[in-house]
């Protein structure tokens, strides 16, 4: 019942570092067809589902168009690096802020490994600058790159911006891929207003 086989890759991260709980609010980045965005919504229970436990808030955004999804929030057609977008998950987002950034985009593959990489790692690092305006301190953030040489750039930052940082290579991945995620938390940032 999930839409991708990529959820067994989330399953995996968050059965090991539960990063989502109830309560919680999440971007899920690059989510088409929707399958972490599933999970995001069960665990963080957005939909209200377990009565007892605090509703969270679920927002997925991606290049394609993306079917409903209840319980989270869409904005299909859009493109994360796209100063437009940040704006409209602002305002789409309960106080503007989250609590966990998840990505899994990648960008169209060329098939030139070197190229592909870069351009994943720039990918990320636009997302460390969306997550200067909507992460809290404290929080966390999830992101697949493909490993090569400027690897140790997005590491870096990230070092710089979280107190944790983590190189997961995962079960759910191909073995013979040369996709990582990086997870990241305590968020160390205070979010930049936007009147600054
Ligand atoms: N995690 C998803 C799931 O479980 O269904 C699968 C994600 S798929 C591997 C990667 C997605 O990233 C694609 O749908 C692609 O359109 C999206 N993507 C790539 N670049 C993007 C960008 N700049 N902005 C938004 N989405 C992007």
């Amino acid at each position: 019942h999930y839409r991708c086989r990529s959820v067994y890759k989330l399953l995996e991260v968050d059965d090991k570092y539960h990063i989502l709980c109830p309560g919680l609010r999440v971007i899920d980045c690059g989510t088409a067809p929707g399958a972490w965005a599933q999970v995001a919504v069960q665990r963080v229970n957005a939909t209200g589902s377990d009565p007892d436990a605090p509703i969270g808030f679920v927002l997925g955004v991606d290049l394609l168009h993306v079917f409903p999804l209840e319980g989270a929030v869409l904005l299909p057609r859009a493109d994360i690096t796209d100063p437009m977008t940040q704006k409209k998950i602002q305002e789409v987002l309960p106080k503007g802020m989250v609590d966990v950034i998840l990505s899994d985009m990648a960008p169209n593959a060329t098939g030139i490994r070197q190229l592909d990489h870069h351009k994943l790692i720039h990918l990320c690092l636009s997302l460390l600058d969306l997550a200067q305006h909507i992460l809290e301190p404290g929080g966390t953030m999830l992101c697949k790159y493909w490993d090569g040489g400027e690897s140790h750039l997005l590491q870096k930052r990230l070092m710089q911006d979280f107190q944790e940082v983590k190189t997961l290579k995962l079960q759910a991945s191909r073995k013979e891929s040369a996709e990582r995620y990086y997870l990241a938390k305590s968020y160390k940032r205070a979010a930049r207003r936007a009147s600054e």
